[in-house]
């Protein structure tokens, strides 16, 4: 009976970590399936400020949210909303960071339940009928092994219960790091990239667009241009944080 009550125990820690994914604090006796520490949870979902309801920046608490802010009034975006987890800084900058690496899959996922457990009714707005990733190009999928964003969304596809559609559109131009370029060479590198319908159809469905980080928009832009050539109904775009 020890035996088997220790053999337990071993696969138990293997299923549910014993530390926080983030922090490696010591995890409460009861297994969790969130495997987050609570202060990394609070850290995670603590996002206070109002945000522009066009491309989710930050916004004065009496600015109105649904005709744009003064960082998106001169874009044209194709997707109908945008919303955030929070702001790229603190702790959730540091678990993006650490989702893109080896091995981290568990985190993204988790980031991703956790999410949508905490903003259910904001995700579910715009009565989306499935999820989609932002792709990466094939090769770089396969360096890394995953995509972070697919499994954000494959996080929340569980806490939202709505289907997950990683193959509805493809990454069909690798790109260069975004992160040293202008928001004019960003533009640029996005158009054209990405292509619909081949492998999935989006037709007449409206869609929940994922991705991690959105800084100028110009990424969610070029997928959800692609998703609407394909028959999509309409776009609304979720990332994890704004830059
Ligand atoms: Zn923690
Ligand atoms: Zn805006």
């Amino acid at each position: 009976m020890r035996n088997l009550r220790s053999a337990l125990h071993a696969v138990g820690e293997l299923v549910w970590p014993r530390n926080c994914l983030l922090c490696d604090v010591g995890m409460p006796a009861e297994p969790s399936p969130l495997c987050l520490c609570p202060s990394c949870q609070s850290a995670l979902i603590s996002d206070s400020f109002s945000t522009c309801l066009r491309c989710a920046s930050s916004i004065g608490p009496h600015v109105p949210t649904t005709v744009g802010c003064a960082r998106c009034a001169n874009e044209k975006y194709h997707f109908k909303s945008a919303q955030r987890l929070g702001v790229y800084d603190g702790v959730l900058r540091d678990a993006i960071l650490k989702c893109k690496n080896p091995g981290q899959e568990i985190l993204a996922e988790t980031m991703g339940f956790l999410w949508g457990e905490q903003s259910r009714s904001r995700l579910l707005q715009s009565v989306p009928q499935i999820i989609v990733p932002v792709p990466l190009h094939l090769r770089r999928r396969w360096e890394r092994g995953f995509n972070q964003s697919e499994s954000v969304a494959r996080g929340l596809s569980v806490a939202l219960k709505l289907p997950l559609s990683s193959w509805a559109v493809r990454r069909v131009r690798a790109t260069p790091s975004q992160t040293s370029q202008t928001p004019m060479e960003r533009r640029k590198n996005v158009v054209g990239a990405f292509r619909s319908g081949a492998f999935a159809t989006v037709k007449d469905l409206r869609i929940l667009l994922i991705d991690d980080v959105l800084t100028t928009g110009a990424t969610s832009e070029a997928v959800t241009l692609a998703l609407l050539a394909a028959g999509a109904a309409q776009v609304d775009v979720a990332v994890l944080a704004h830059r």
